[in-house]
Parts: C-alpha cells; structure tokens; sequence
C-alpha cells in the first residue's frame, strides 16, 4: 500500500530548523523591502543575481558533500528552505533545476570530474541547467524518444529536436535524453544521457512564448553537434534507469503544491474582516488539504534523510497529482468567493495574482508529469496491492 514504509510519527522539525526557518524568512523580508523580487506566481521569475545570493547564503546544494560545495545538511532542511522561498514567491528559477534534479544526478551517475566542474558552480548560484526530455511527439512517452547520439572518435554526435525546455536560453548546460542505439522491443534500452554545454556549435535554441507573451521554454534542435565522451553522464544504455530514479525527489517537493499559496494568503487576509459561512468552509476545507498533502510531501523528505535513495515514486505521484489540484483549487475559491476580475497587469495585487494563476494552472498538471500519467502511476500500485 502506499506510504506504508513512510514514517509519519518523526515528523516534528527539529529544532534548530526553525533558527533557519526564521533566517530564510528575514533574509526574504530584507529583499522585498529592498524591491528585489515582487510576488510573481507562475513558473518563478528567472533572477541570476537573487539565485547568487541564495547560493551565497549555503541554500542551494543543501543536502550535498561539502566537497561539492553543498552543507552536508538534512533533506528537512533543504525543505523548510524551499517552503519559505515559495511562500515569499521569491525568484529562485535560474538555480532550480540544477539544485532539485541535476545536482542529484551527479552525485549518483556523474564522475569525479563533472562533480567537480558543475558541482560547487551551481551550490553558489552561479551555474543553471535545462532538462532536455520532451520532444515534439515525445512527452508522456518518454522512452520513444527520437534524438540520437552516434558514436565518433572522442565522443557523440547528437542530432534531433527537443522541446519545452525551460529556461535553456539561459542555461549554461544541459542534460539531454537521447537514443545511443536502435530502437528495440524494449523502448526503455538504449538510451543515455549526455551533458551539453550551452551554448555549443551545433545546439539551436528558439523561443516558444507563453499567452502572455513571456519567455520560459524553448524549442532545442541539434545537427551533429559533438559531444566528448567525458560529457557522457553515467553509463551509455542506462538512461532510463537514470532519469526515472530521480522521480520521487522532482514530484514531491513543496514546489508541487505552494505556487499559489500567497493567493491563499491574500484571500484569507481579504476575507478576515467578514468571512461568511461558504468562505469559512472553504477556506477550512482548503486548508486541511494543504495540511495533508504538506504532511505527506514532509514524510518523503524525511525518508530522504534517512535513506539515499528510497523507492517512493508512486507517493511523488500522489503528492503531486492532489498538491497541482490544490493549486487550481485555491484559485477557484479566490474566483468563487471575492468579486475580482483577473488581469496580469492589474494595478490591484490581488486580482494581478488571480490572473497569474489562471494563466499558470494548466501548467503545473502537465510539467513533470501529468495528472492522467501520475494515476496511472498510483492506480498500477494500487492494483498490484503493494
Ligand atoms: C511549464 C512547463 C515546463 C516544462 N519544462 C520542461 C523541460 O524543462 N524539459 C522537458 O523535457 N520538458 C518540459 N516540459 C514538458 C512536459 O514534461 C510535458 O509537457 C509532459 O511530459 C507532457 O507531455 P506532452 O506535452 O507531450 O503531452 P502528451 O504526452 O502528448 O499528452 C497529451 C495528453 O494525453 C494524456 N496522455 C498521454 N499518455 C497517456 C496515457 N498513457 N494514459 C492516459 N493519458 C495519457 C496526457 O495526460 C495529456 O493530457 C514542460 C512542460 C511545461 C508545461
């Protein structure tokens, strides 16, 4: 069944954490006061400049080998600093790949060299990476992807097209999924990972705007762009393996669940002076819900701490399928229960805030996995009774 290995009863934060809690919190006030960042709900403002002083402050490789550049610190930790940085909405997208999922990667499949390349760069703020997955006929089937790799003297010559990369115009690199032999009746064997450097001869980034005109993904097209050997990450053929033993830590974090919660926030404040009993009920019933899907993503990162790699991707799922509707949930009630009209470049914060959300709530069921793809995932487990 799930969560049934997940310890519920240890969590209570230690201590010590609310010490950090209280200085991510203070540094954050200090920001805005400063006219750093602005509430801005989406996908997080890209903000080279804020991510160095988070990385400068030890918030970004948290939980890495000193060595590395990381503090060696608790996935507790790295949890109550993700909470208060999405709580302020704070603009934490240019590092935020590269701390949740590259890094990781690296320390499980990457040799001592890349460690030391990208490792201690991206714990100070300084170095982001894309994810190269999707493709235009490749998203929820991943493994059909079509961009290959072929082996030359030293190295690799990629070609083909990826797509929605977020942020690789930006990026200083990038992992790529791609075919290193035929497709064979397996789809899961035969792909690898390459790391690529951006910008690189032979990588095309164009720019794929969103309704409102922004620009956050990309289309990514190489012609036989050369990859060496040593820019390989982990083993060739293993690529499947790789990215899937990632999921658990990029579905369940706050990050799945806390995107529109300073429209929570700015609800309840609307609402305090005269809250009727549909309102009281709501935003009761919301709460709850944010309680407990908070409970279980704090469960999973406590896991973490006490395990390097534990097999918990169908809880992801779950954290992210019910935290994504959460989201949506919360923009409703604010829609349901207070006259506004939303408008991103409304002067009222508020009605601002609602049509942010409005636009960013298809995205966060479909980014990393969508909602149909994720119960499938549960409803397999659930079936199989284990
Ligand atoms: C904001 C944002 C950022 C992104 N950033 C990145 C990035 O940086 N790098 C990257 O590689 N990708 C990125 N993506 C792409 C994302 O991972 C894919 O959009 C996602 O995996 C879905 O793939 P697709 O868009 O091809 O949809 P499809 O897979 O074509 O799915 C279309 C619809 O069919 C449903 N469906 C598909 N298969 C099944 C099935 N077996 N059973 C039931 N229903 C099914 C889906 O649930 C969906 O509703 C991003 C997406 C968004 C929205």
């Amino acid at each position: 069944m799930l969560f049934t290995s997940t310890d519920f009863s240890a969590l209570d934060l230690p201590e010590h954490l609310s010490q950090v809690r209280h200085e991510v919190r203070e540094f954050l006030h200090e920001e805005r006061r400063q006219g750093s960042f602005r509430v801005h709900l989406g996908h997080g403002e890209f903000d080279a400049e804020f991510s160095r002083k988070v990385g400068s402050r030890g918030w970004i490789g948290v939980t890495w080998p000193k060595k590395y550049g990381g503090r060696e610190a608790s996935y507790l930790e790295r949890f109550v600093i993700t909470e208060e940085l999405l709580a302020a909405a704070a603009p934490i997208s240019a590092h935020w790949i590269a701390d949740r999922q590259t890094g990781p990667s690296f320390l499980r499949f990457g040799t001592e060299a890349q460690r030391q390349k990208y490792l201690p760069a991206i714990a100070k703020g300084e170095c982001y990476f894309a994810i190269g997955m999707s493709e235009p006929n490749s998203g929820s089937d991943l493994a059909s992807v079509r961009t290959r790799a072929d082996k030359v003297s030293g190295g690799w010559k990629l070609s083909g097209q990826k797509v929605w990369s977020s942020w690789a115009h930006k990026a200083h690199a990038m992992f790529v999924l791609c075919r290193t032999s035929p497709l064979a009746e397996n789809k899961h064997e035969g792909l690898s990972q390459l790391i690529v450097d951006l910008p690189s001869p032979g990588v095309t980034i164009r720019p794929i705007n969103f309704l409102n005109n922004e620009h956050h993904f990309n289309e990514v097209f190489f012609d036989e762009a050369f990859v060496p050997d040593e820019m390989v990450l982990g083993e060739i053929g293993q690529g499947w393996r790789q990215v899937t033993s990632e999921l658990a830590l990029e579905r369940s974090g706050p990050e799945r669940y806390m995107n529109t919660l300073p429209l929570f926030f700015a609800l309840i404040d609307r609402l305090k002076t005269s809250p009727d009993r549909m309102a009281r009920v709501t935003v009761g019933t919301l709460l709850a819900r944010f309680a407990s899907v908070r409970v279980m993503s704090l469960a999973i990162a406590s896991e973490f701490s006490r395990e390097t790699s534990p097999n918990l991707a169908t809880e992801a799922a779950l954290v992210k399928d019910i935290g994504t509707h959460f989201e949506r949930e919360v923009t409703e009630a604010v829609k349901m229960l207070l006259d506004v009209t939303p408008g991103v470049d409304a002067d009222d914060e508020l009605e601002r805030l609602v049509g942010e959300a409005t636009i960013f709530a298809p995205i966060s069921t479909i980014r990393g996995g969508t909602t149909q793809i994720l119960r499938g995932i549960v409803a397999k487990r659930l079936e199989g009774g284990v």
